[in-house]
């Protein structure tokens, strides 16, 4: 059985969401270590829409320049119908950016993660690969984490494991939430997609009844990266071999050339089947807490979950900041982890509760056929472009106390 002697917290998990946690505690001054059950700390999967109220974030760490040069600023997001591919509403990211002050960015996830981890090591976090964490006990002034190996004790346990988070158990018996919807990425060199009608300069997407199709360029617009969701036929048959290539295959058949001329680009050989959870109002208990998508994880659609998990990252730090700090170099004997942690506890799962239900009601609405779909288009071509009404909450700076959240968008539901 090992203690943890000079380390303040522990962080189970090194993906976005665990590395943001380190770097913002240890620039309060805290020590911490980081335990990664994988042999290396890396990303999966290809590009990560990142909006202003993350790229605040980053700028605040530091990071935004590095971000910036390895990824790219979008001029649009312009929003088409599958079928048809007629333009349905667009957000002009320029201003988005004049009026938010920071900007909305396309990036690599392993650029993200890689600027998260070399920041991480240039502030000093201890970083521990092949631990996987088991279990977690309270303990005195602290909490432990449980591992193979022994064990890692420290004033605080930070939960960044995932969406198939061991800790969770110890506040939630809920189980992740299958929605049938399965995605397919594939990142390409920008002139293997020469044909395309490709927009380097726009995130596009293509909405169609229980599909979409997302293309955006990556890496200074070197990559072409591209995402097609669909409703997986046999996972709603109860099938356990589900979101096969076929499947997708038959899922865009009836989409319209542009998003047809993209499919053979994509990667067959993975994919990801998207769950999220039903959202839960409680994150901490003792000196354990969950972040990321242990705590909160969404449907994809509004682009939200990774810049949550970095979101998470900061409130908490700031918390910790204005309740102590780091006291002398080198200690931490002045943070009051309790206020800070419920400070953390009051803010975090009201915002990400909503961002949860808002992607899956923009889901539903994403994916509507027939006279619904005509709806839905007729409801997208009279926004005003500049009607920013629907993402202030979210593209707004991020709340350190809970405050009032704009009403849910009843018309989105089912
Ligand atoms: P994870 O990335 O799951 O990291 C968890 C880490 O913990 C992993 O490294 C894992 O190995 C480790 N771990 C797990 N269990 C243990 C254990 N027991 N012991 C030790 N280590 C452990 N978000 C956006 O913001 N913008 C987007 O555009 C966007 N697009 C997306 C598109 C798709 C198709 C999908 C699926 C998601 C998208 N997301 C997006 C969401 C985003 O990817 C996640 O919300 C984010 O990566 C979560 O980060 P995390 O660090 O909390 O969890």
């Amino acid at each position: 059985s090992e203690q943890s002697p000079g380390v303040d917290v522990v962080v189970v998990g090194g993906g976005i969401g665990g590395l943001a946690n380190a770097l913002a505690l240890t620039l309060k001054g805290l020590r911490v270590r980081v335990l990664e059950q994988a042999h290396e700390f890396g990303e999966v999967g290809a590009g990560l829409q990142i909006a202003p109220n993350c790229t605040r974030i980053l700028h605040h760490w530091g990071l935004l320049d590095e971000v910036k040069s390895l990824g790219v600023l979008p001029e649009s997001i312009v929003m088409k119908d599958a079928l048809n591919g007629d333009v349905l509403t667009r957000l002009d990211l320029r201003d988005v950016e004049r009026r938010y002050g920071f900007p909305y960015m396309v990036i690599h996830r392993s650029d993200l993660h890689g600027t998260l981890l070399r920041a991480c090591r240039r502030a000093g976090v201890e970083l521990v690969n092949d631990v996987a964490v088991t279990g977690y006990e309270q303990a005195e002034g602290g909490a432990v984490a449980v591992h193979d190996g022994g064990r890692e004790s420290a004033q605080v346990v930070l939960a960044a494991d995932g969406l198939r988070s061991v800790a969770r158990r110890i506040v939630s018996d809920d189980e992740p939430v299958s929605s049938a919807y399965v995605a397919y990425r594939g990142a390409v060199p920008f002139d293997q997609v020469a044909g395309l009608d490709a927009q380097p300069k726009d995130v596009v997407v293509h909405v169609g009844p229980r599909c979409h199709f997302v293309q955006y360029s990556l890496r200074q617009g070197e990559m072409f990266n591209q995402v097609a969701v669909f409703e997986s036929p046999k996972a709603l048959a109860g099938e356990a071999d589900w979101g096969t290539p076929d499947e997708l295959d038959a899922a865009f058949a009836a989409t319209c050339d542009q998003v047809r001329a993209g499919l053979p680009l994509m990667w067959r050989d993975r994919w990801w089947r998207m769950y999220d959870r039903e959202p839960i109002m409680n994150w901490v208990r003792g000196r354990i807490a969950l972040t990321g998508d242990a705590a909160h994880p969404p449907l994809q659609y509004l682009a939200q979950g990774a810049v949550m998990a970095m979101e998470d990252a900061w409130v908490l730090s700031e918390h910790v900041g204005a309740r102590g700090g780091a006291g002398a170099p080198g200690t931490s004997a002045g943070v009051d982890w309790d206020a800070a942690l419920a400070a953390y506890n009051a803010v975090r799962p009201q915002h990400c509760r909503r961002v949860q239900t808002t992607a899956r009601a923009w889901g539903n609405l994403w994916h509507h056929d027939g006279e619904k779909r005509e709806w839905r288009n007729a409801v997208l071509r009279e926004r005003d472009v500049y009607d920013y009404g629907y993402v202030d909450w979210l593209f707004g700076p991020t709340a350190l106390t809970p405050g009032h959240l704009p009403p849910m968008f009843p018309e989105y539901g089912e």
